[in-house]
């Protein structure tokens, strides 16, 4: 017999936890399908920055509603969510000069606790950087990073405790449609041939595969325009006499930095693998990244030469055209898509399932307007661009 829901999430990432807790705080009874483990996609390998600093003012904005929900974790979720501040510095070369100062001004609209510094005023608030290949940074002094795993399993504890159910182990292999509205799903065993199998109803499907949301959206014949960023992370051991530093997006040198205890965590803009396979192996990390890493840290950040590697991990995202995440209702009555967030969705996940609930149940988000993240614009070839833009973050 099947079982029925008022909406089904598929997928147990930052995402799908995040919009299965907005659901199921407005009453509606949860069913959230994966098809492995709790944040075992880009979630689980995440870096965790948590910044406001981006080139358009959706992100922006995501971002800083986002922001209120990390520093009053407990208040508003419960649980944990690892937040540490360390304040958060966006470093540009002089050519970008012009649109960061624009896109300070953009994020003080927002209302976002931002400046621009100057190189002298950054190595007062982080004296072991070297400053000579630029002038100019943007300052956040409120922010830094957390840790999506906790945020993930306190956004499920919180759906649980309102009725949700989660079954792992449980791959969506098909969705159900008559009469143009949705009907239900099908799954199939996961990975441990004991769970979960069985076809469940609901007239709500959300679809928060990650780097699979393509896949589920041909289920419903729609195209989601979905590419995979595969990315490597490195850990260096600080030396002591470095101490400790702020978070760091460093566009002048493509890579950015944060502080974990006495290590710092190390990822770089370019040297990503796009095109893999989402189910492929995530490998190790390329041994030219962590040369390249290593020599970047220490050509900023002064005394690092003494520092060495920790460990590496590798985790993959989902990458659509623009580099923005989509956040859209399509094809059938009921279908709505969360995905694509392009290796930068973390710092954004509580506000998305606050507008996901919105788009859902009210027609439309109310929280920040995300409409300009609709699933149209890659066919009308209108991609997104910042009016400051700073070009693609991923190389
Ligand atoms: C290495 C790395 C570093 C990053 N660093 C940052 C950062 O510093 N700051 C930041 O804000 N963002 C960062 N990101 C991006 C951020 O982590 C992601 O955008 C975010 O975690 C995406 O969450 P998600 O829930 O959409 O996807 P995922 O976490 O990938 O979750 C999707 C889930 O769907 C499941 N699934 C897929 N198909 C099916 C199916 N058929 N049935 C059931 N379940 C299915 C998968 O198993 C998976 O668990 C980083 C990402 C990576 C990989």
């Amino acid at each position: 017999m099947n079982q029925t829901y008022d909406a089904i999430v598929i997928g147990a990432g930052v995402m799908g936890a995040s919009i299965a807790c907005n659901l199921s705080q407005r009453g509606l009874k949860v069913l959230i399908l994966e098809r492995q483990s709790i944040a075992v996609g880009a979630t689980g390998a995440s870096s965790g920055l948590v910044r406001m600093h981006y080139d358009i003012e959706v992100d922006s904005a995501l971002a800083w509603q986002s922001f209120h929900f990390f520093r009053n974790w407990r208040e508003r979720i419960g649980g944990e969510c690892g937040f540490k501040r360390t304040g958060f510095l966006q470093i540009v070369a002089p050519e970008k000069n012009d649109q960061l100062r624009g896109n300070v001004e953009m994020q003080k609209r927002v209302g976002i606790l931002t400046d621009v510094v100057t190189a002298a005023e950054v190595k007062k608030i982080a004296p072991m950087f070297r400053t000579e290949d630029f002038e100019l940074a943007a300052y956040e002094p409120e922010s830094g990073y957390a840790d999506p795993v906790l945020t993930t399993n306190s956004f499920l504890e919180n759906a649980k405790a309102r009725g949700t159910t989660l079954k792992q182990d449980c791959e969506v292999t098909g969705i159900r449609v008559s009469g143009g509205k949705l009907v239900g799903v099908d799954s199939g065993r996961g990975h441990r041939p004991e769970r979960a199998e069985g076809s469940f109803d609901a007239p709500i499907v959300v679809n928060c595969a990650g780097t699979f949301a393509d896949r589920i959206g041909r289920m419903v014949d729609i195209e989601i325009p979905l590419d995979t960023w595969t990315h490597d992370v490195a850990f260096v051991k600080r030396p002591p006499k470095v101490g400790t530093h702020p978070t760091v997006i460093d566009d002048s040198l493509a890579m950015y930095f944060r502080p974990e205890g006495e290590l710092t965590l190390i990822g770089l803009e370019d040297y990503n693998r796009m095109g893999e396979p989402p189910e492929s192996d995530l490998g190790r990390v390329d041994p030219e990244f962590v040369m390249r890493a290593i020599d970047r840290i220490c050509e900023r950040v002064d005394g690092m030469e003494e520092g060495s590697l920790h460990s590496t991990h590798v985790g993959r995202d989902g990458l659509t055209p623009d580099q923005r995440a989509i956040m859209d209702k399509a094809g059938p009555d009921g279908f709505y898509i969360a995905c694509g967030f392009s290796g930068t969705g973390f710092k954004l996940s509580p506000a998305v399932g606050v507008c996901m609930a919105e788009l859902i149940l009210d027609g439309r988000a109310k929280l920040v307007d995300i409409s300009s993240l609709n699933l149209g614009r890659f066919a009308r070839g209108e991609l997104i661009q910042g009016e400051h833009s700073y070009g693609h973050i991923w190389k």
